[in-house]
């Protein structure tokens, strides 16, 4: 098989194609492929009548967008539909992206709301009497004059923040400022036009009348400009300055009533019912015009993450979650707890949007609350927690219902004195088989109920038999494939030497299955420019025998015996391979490179070895090189905010899906690692990685001396982590609800399962659910995930999680059970999918829809009734406004000057794999004030909000995403401690920019590097440290992170999105 036979142009995948059948013929004992459901495990996926919901994947298919074809490429169009159809699963997990975006028909423009005239309601505590889980919020918004604080005028926009020398990367990679001088970076940043704007700056902005700010749409425009395009002077009105007296000072009574579940602990309310002395006067009590200026809304009175995030911790850290009720809300992602698997499996593998689901699709409509799970099927546990028992049922296998194919588990119900069991998903009433009879205790429950993991426990794991294996044969124990670009740039930056004296000694790390002495993974190393070069790292030979592939355009792999090599026993020839490398390539002039073919000698060589494996692609450059996979450079800004814009997240050609396809066939999955100095197209070099469960890093103008620490910290961590192969993952629902669409890194070749080349601890699945029927309160709703995969070792087993969630005939009751941080993860990866097929601003308008409709029907159901001036929150949900706004402002759906093709679409890829906790600090940032807190204090600070009102300048604060880590130093901070930390005697003398902190013998500094140590531990990426000083130019770029103010790419304030959404909400409900 070769590249050129699936070169463009490409018919979308499921068409009859010769590569598409010698697939199905060669690997899966001659399906035929073009017609026939993609059923590669017989037994796991049996044919089961009436359940497959397969058809001929060229019927299934939905006809091709009838968008305009995106006119940059020829081959585009082909590979939006492929796209489109596997992976991003569009088509054949249910409605298309395109039409799932037009759900919201009613979605208004964000800028453009016909205001309804504002009435002023005061701010009330309504005495709301229902259970506290669902306490309800009320927050006084309208009229308020939202963003009359002026921000002190800010940097011209260019300078620093979107000039070349401080390019911002969401990626996480901040270099230098200095190293960017060869970054052709400067396409059209708009920043002679931002520039323009600031003298432009309208002065009334300072204190436009109160009343006009809302009421008039006019004014609604640059007021709330975030989400259209921008409107001059929107980006000169930044953050509101540093803390400001008024509204600290200036309003001693306007204290929002609360319930006391979110804002700081407040006394007994004096203002309570009554007009703010001062303020206009609220509510229905007729007032006379107020003279006096504008009150801001009090940001302490909005809900605040970090208060809910504190009394979660508070509340739920301290007990251990135990799962034996159906229909628990678990605690936060970001409290820590242990949990106590008595049958639902742990949140760390599953966690909902909502845990008690509406028995209708009627009531789910009316809701709008996305039906979701976040399923993380190996996820790693804490030490405390056990991993999953593994159960051997010998020859016959798993038992299993013959009808649905569901697994054993602790809901099936057994009867007839247990010879026969009733299957929980599907009802259907099947016979125990004589080895696994047990008789039934007087509740019905078989004694052995708690002897055995599949009938009591949440998750558990089955040995497959052979009938679980491709081709019915056990596999064997896969491969690691190193290959390493030594094209010019390569070489240059350093990176080939790092890497080959790195890989001497972590190949003594590859992963192995507990106990075993040494790892079954075997390795091979390439090495690639616009050729290919194979090394016979064979034991017994006294030097490593390089091969030369130079016909990329036809690739095969030169040699089997002596490629793939145990580490222990080739470990001398290995090492004088990796010692000769950098020598070998060290005058190399070649600057071309070739990226698909590299693949596909890896997963050639992979399925010479009949094994699975994964691919370590070391990559520097756009493959501009003549061969299959060929790239040009498609990089556009000017697309940005057009309908074109979905093209730049497209992949540029159909060859990738296809070489993916191949791959996922051969369970080869490909982890890349990108060192680009300029663009190199991450949207289509990022297709494989993508849809074979791999991994993407990028480390923009890489340099040994300022990034070889995070690399090799993602490289080792990479390397080692355990890995399932060739995996196969099924969502099974009781009757009533079914998955219907898929987000994440894999492959799906029909509409129920996920497969995955690999699928390692870091990767989540999330599964949205639709129903299908009516669902039942008293039985519930259950949830079977199945992974079928390879282990490190070459075992095949099943991995099977179970969980039971309520049902409710009340909305109320849905709205008491949700949950939110699920629900972002969950909304965030519809956006970023829907970014392939909708302009980003139809995006953004459905996101906005979709969480007014959510709150309209709280409001019009659930809540008591009250004015139309108030915003009431369900109290589960009351940071979904605050999270939303952070979605909506990430640079894939509203990018800043400074952010380039290649980050967005790094950062949409990544996205798309993240678990909850993930999702959760990446969108909402952690800022810790350093200084606050005693310094004897052993646990972490607690966090403030992400704002640059909560920055006190006398302090030092650490800001982190999971991506990105800042330390950020306040211009009046106290002498001692610039001297504790930074070992110089005053502020001036800091390095901006630093990025390791000296290492000091004083509890500031060891408790400062410790921090920054533990915060690096809980993230799967390492975190490069940048510290940032006050009015600094680098500040810039920290302050994109302080999400809950306006930013510099219009994203609104985090008071103005709340005023906003309370208007949406209005409206829905007028
Ligand atoms: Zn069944």
């Amino acid at each position: 098989m070769n590249v050129n036979q699936s070169a463009p142009p490409v018919p979308p995948f499921g068409q009859p194609q010769p590569v598409y059948q010698g697939y199905h013929q060669s690997s899966y004992g001659g399906q035929p492929g073009s017609t026939a459901p993609t059923t590669p495990y017989g037994a796991y996926n049996g044919p089961v009548p009436g359940y497959q919901q397969t058809s001929p994947p060229g019927v299934s298919r939905a006809p091709p967008s009838s968008e305009a074809p995106p006119a940059s490429t020829a081959q585009a169009p082909c590979g939006q539909a492929s796209y489109g159809q596997f992976g991003q699963g569009d088509v054949q997990n249910g409605p298309s992206s395109t039409v799932q975006m037009q759900r919201f028909p009613g979605s208004q423009p964000f800028g453009s709301v016909p205001l309804a005239p504002v009435v002023s309601q005061p701010t009330v505590l309504q005495p709301y009497g229902p259970p506290p889980t669902s306490a309800q919020v009320t927050a006084q918004l309208a009229g308020m004059q939202i963003s009359g604080a002026v921000a002190p005028a800010l940097p011209p926009v260019g300078l620093g923040y979107g000039s070349p020398a401080s390019l911002a990367s969401a990626s996480g990679s901040f270099p230098n400022p200095g190293l960017y001088g060869s970054y052709p970076q400067g396409q059209a940043p708009p920043l002679s036009q931002a520039q323009g704007h600031l003298g432009a700056q309208p002065p009334q902005r300072s204190a436009p009348p109160q009343a006009s700010t809302f009421t008039s749409p006019a004014s609604g425009g640059p007021r709330m400009p975030s989400m259209t395009a921008l409107p001059p002077g929107t980006q000169m009105t930044g953050p509101p300055g540093p803390p400001p007296p008024m509204h600290s000072s200036q309003q001693p009574g306007y204290q929002l009533q609360q319930n006391g579940s979110f804002g700081p602990a407040r006394g007994p309310q004096p203002n309570y019912g009554s007009p703010y002395p001062g303020a206009p006067t609220f509510g229905s009590q007729p007032g006379p015009p107020q003279p006096l200026p504008p009150k801001r809304l009090d940001p302490d009175a909005i809900p605040s993450p970090i208060q809910v995030i504190e009394d979660d911790r508070n509340n739920r850290g301290s007990e251990p979650f135990v799962t034996g009720v159906r229909g628990q809300v678990p605690p936060l992602v970001t409290t820590n707890f242990l949990v106590k698997d008595q049958g639902n499996a742990s949140p760390r593998y599953i966690r909902c949007t909502s845990y008690n689901i509406p028995c209708t699709s009627d009531m789910a409509k009316q809701a709008q609350v996305p039906l979701a799970a976040v399923i993380k099927p190996l996820a790693r546990l804490p030490p405390e927690e056990a991993s999953p028992y593994v159960v051997d049922h010998g020859e016959s296998g798993p038992l299993r219902c013959n009808r649905c194919k569901a697994y054993m588990c602790p809901f099936m119900q057994f009867i007839e004195g247990g010879r026969r069991f009733q299957c929980c998903f599907c009802s259907c009433i099947n016979d125990v088989p004589p080895q696994y009879f047990q008789h039934l205790d007087h509740t019905g429950k078989r004694v052995d109920a708690y002897d055995r993991p599949e009938l009591s426990l949440g998750s558990y794991e089955f040995l497959a038999t052979v009938d679980y294996c491709k081709n019915n044969k056990f596999p064997s124990p896969p491969a690691f494939i190193f290959m390493i670009d030594v094209s010019y740039n390569a070489i240059r930056s350093g990176l080939v030497r790092l890497l080959c004296e790195e890989l001497k000694s972590l190949l003594d790390f590859l992963p192995r299955e507990g106990g075993t002495e040494e790892s079954a993974i075997r390795v091979g190393f390439v090495t690639y420019n616009k050729v290919l070069h194979f090394y016979n790292v064979k034991s017994s030979l006294a030097q490593p025998q390089m091969m030369v592939v130079s016909d990329v355009a036809d690739m095969f792999v030169p040699l089997l015996d002596g490629f793939l090599v145990n580490v222990s026993e080739s470990r001398a020839v290995i090492t004088s391979l990796l010692d000769q490398i950098p020598e070998m390539f060290a005058d190399t002039r070649e600057t071309e490179t070739v990226f698909a073919p590299v693949i596909q000698a890896g997963m050639e060589a992979l399925k010479a070895a009949e094994c699975a494996g994964k691919l370590f692609l070391f990559h520097t450059s756009l493959p501009i090189a003549e061969a299959p996979g060929k790239l040009k450079n498609r990089d556009d800004r000017k697309l940005i905010n057009t309908d074109k814009e979905k093209t730049l997240f497209q992949p540029q050609t159909g060859a990738y899906q296809t070489l993916a396809k191949e791959c996922v066939a051969q369970g080869c999955c490909v982890d890349l690692f990108l060192f680009p100095n300029q663009y190199v197209d991450v949207a289509t070099l990022s297709v494989v990685p993508q849809l074979t469960g791999g991994s993407v890093y990028k480390y923009a103008c890489f340099q040994v001396e300022n990034d070889q620490e995070r690399f090799l910290s993602d490289l080792r961590r990479d390397v080692q982590k355990v890995v399932g192969f060739d995996a196969v993952m099924r969502v099974r629902t009781s009757t009533g609800i079914r998955a219907v669409d898929f987000f994440g890194a894999f492959y799906m070749s029909n509409t129920t399962d996920v497969e995955l080349a690999g699928l390692d601890g870091d990767k989540t699945v999330t599964v949205e659910f639709k129903h299908d029927d009516r669902l039942n309160e008293e039985s519930g709703a259950l949830l079977q995930c199945a992974l079928l995969y390879t282990s490190c070792a070459g075992q095949r087993r099943l991995r099977i999680h179970n969980l039971a969630l309520n049902c409710c005939t009340q909305l109320a009751d849905l709205y008491r059970n949700c949950e939110t941080d699920t629900l972002i993860n969950y909304m965030a990866k519809f956006a970023y999918r829907g970014v392939l097929n909708s302009p980003v601003k139809t995006v953004r308008d459905t996101l906005i829809t979709q969480c007014a409709q959510i709150l309209a029907c709280y409001r019009k159901n659930c809540a008591s009734p009250s004015s139309a001036g108030q915003l009431i929150l369900p109290e589960c949900m009351k940071l979904l406004p605050v999270y939303l706004n952070c979605v909506l402002k990430s640079d894939v759906l509203q990018p800043g000057a400074e952010v380039t093709t290649d980050d967005r679409a790094y950062v949409r890829q990544l996205v798309t794999s993240m678990d909850v906790a993930e999702t959760n600090v990446f969108f909402y940032p952690r800022l810790l004030p350093l200084t606050k807190s005693p310094i004897e204090s052993a646990t972490e600070p607690p966090a403030v909000r992400a704002s640059e009102e909560r920055l006190s300048n006398g302090d030092i604060y650490l800001l982190e995403n999971g991506l990105n880590l800042f330390l950020w130093v306040g211009a009046s901070v106290q002498q001692g401690v610039v001297q504790s930390l930074f070992n110089v005697s005053s502020f001036s003398q800091i390095t901006s920019g630093l990025s390791v902190l000296p290492v000091l013998d004083n509890p500031l500094s060891k408790k400062v590097r410790g921090l920054i140590d533990s915060l690096r531990a809980q993230r799967s990426r390492y975190m490069k440290l940048i510290v940032v000083k006050q009015e600094d130019k680098l500040e810039m770029l920290f302050k994109h992170f302080l999400v809950e103010d306006k930013s510099l790419s219009g994203g609104a304030s985090y008071v103005d999105f709340l005023c906003h959404m309370h208007k949406e909400i209005r409206q829905l409900l007028s």
